[in-house]
């Protein structure tokens, strides 16, 4: 990335002379800066300001960078190449940070100051001790790529994920992967003790400068981007979520409902419809608190039993709903009577020491032609004959026929 710390403008430092060609540079820092200001605006209200906050210092780190070196700032050229070192490798170790921790994941704080104290360290050594400016290119360029293809290991995931994610995965590969030929094609006309214009108007400047900014502009549009979708996706997960449970809400489920319903083609659908028995005693006895920790509770036993590809809802108060994609009813009741049982099963401490909790099961497979707001309907008459045939038990349509059949 940098140019292991060689300051572009004359030894005085003055912004005052500025070429051509560092008037045409700064447009690198004004526009970093510019996505640094993006980002923060991305994180107001976000759930995930923390990533967004780390990416916009990540592009500061860069705009920041890219100044010392352009505008020569501190004159010094050994302290021009350290800082600007620790500038750049900043902002690397920040852009696999909130790669990272969008992804959920974390660099440890050991890590980021190993990887920042080793090059900074390296490039010191390479202007204080043994003056080697191609050293110092080595050390930054391969330590920043380093530091991001280590992110990249761990980014694999995204690989399978939104389309978003898989775009911003192999971009960010490139990106870390790109540091190599660049470097290696680009160094051979840079050597220690060459003129500041000399090595300004070098091919490993200007290739540096064209990749940093492609790929810059790149990353932050894909960034961005992601961001918005993230933010999207937050908001449709809200909007379907019951908070209190976590589970789908009437609206969640329904959707839920309809796109796994499409893709079933010939394979049965079941669904079972699940009723707290005498919930209202159970607020009346001991608080609505107490009522919410049962409701969770039964969320809780309800989610153990659902299998990858099942789905289940909170629909209203205390009653819930899972459909089963490809189960039968016969299958479907099983389930619904090992979920009978583990509700009953359940203990409780503190103030709801020795409650009993029990709950009512309607089941039913989806016939031919028929909808699934139909199927609701069934269900529920079911769970209603449960409720009035004594409650704590399962009432399946058609389990019986199938039972007969099957022995035919
Ligand atoms: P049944 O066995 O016939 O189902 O009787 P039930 O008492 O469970 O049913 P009923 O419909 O009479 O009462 C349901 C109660 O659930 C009434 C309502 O106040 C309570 N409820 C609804 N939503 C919530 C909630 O989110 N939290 C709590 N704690 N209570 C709720
Ligand atoms: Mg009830
Ligand atoms: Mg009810």
């Amino acid at each position: 990335m940098p140019p292991g710390g060689i300051s572009i403008p004359s030894p005085h430092g003055m912004p005052a002379q500025l070429s051509a060609l560092q008037v045409l540079t700064l447009g690198s820092p004004s526009i970093a800066a510019l996505f640094a200001l993006c980002f923060l605006v991305l994180s107001r209200h976000n759930a995930r300001a923390r990533h967004l906050r780390v990416l916009a210092l990540s592009f500061l780190s860069f705009a920041a960078a890219s100044l010392v070196q352009i505008l020569g700032l501190p004159p010094d050229a050994g302290w021009n190449a350290v800082i600007s070192a620790a500038l750049y490798a900043g902002c690397v170790i920040l852009m696999a940070e909130g790669l990272l921790g969008r992804a959920g994941l974390a660099q440890g704080a050991g890590t980021k100051l190993v990887a920042l104290v080793a090059i900074v360290g390296a490039v010191h050594y390479f202007y204080y001790v043994s003056n080697d400016i191609v050293a110092r290119i080595y050390v930054l360029n391969f330590g920043c790529a380093t530091v991001l293809l280590a992110a990249a290991a761990r980014l694999g995931a995204l690989r399978r994920g939104k389309p978003v994610d898989r775009v911003l995965f192999w971009l960010f590969l490139a990106f870390a992967l790109s540091f190599f030929p660049r470097t290696w094609l680009t160094l051979g006309q840079v050597h220690t003790g060459m003129g500041a214009r000399a090595f300004g108007s070098s091919s490993f400047w200007v290739a540096l400068h064209l990749t940093l900014v492609l790929f810059g502009i790149a990353l932050a549009v894909v960034l961005i981007l992601a961001a918005a979708i993230d933010r999207i996706d937050d908001l449709h997960r809200e909007r379907n979520e019951d908070h209190l449970t976590g589970m789908l809400n009437r609206r969640g489920f329904h959707e839920c409902a309809a796109r796994l319903g499409k893709r079933q083609g010939g394979m049965p659908v079941s669904l079972i419809a699940c009723d707290v028995d005498h919930f209202k005693r159970i607020n009346d006895a001991y608080g609505h608190a107490a009522g919410d920790h049962v409701l969770k509770r039964t969320a809780a036993s309800i989610g153990r039993a659902l299998r990858a590809g099942d789905a289940g809802g909170r629909v209203g108060g205390e009653e819930f709903l899972i459909l089963l994609p490809e189960t039968s009813v016969d299958e479907a009741y099983g389930i619904a009577q090992r979920l009978r049982a583990a509700i009953e099963a359940e203990r409780f401490e503190g103030p709801l020491e020795g409650l009993r909790v029990t709950a009512s099961f309607g089941v039913a497979q989806m016939a031919p032609g028929e909808s699934m707001d139909e199927l609701v309907i069934r269900v529920d008459a079911l769970l209603y004959d449960a409720k009035r045939r004594g409650r704590n038990r399962v009432e399946a349509a058609g389990r019986l026929v199938q039972a007969v059949h099957r022995f035919q």
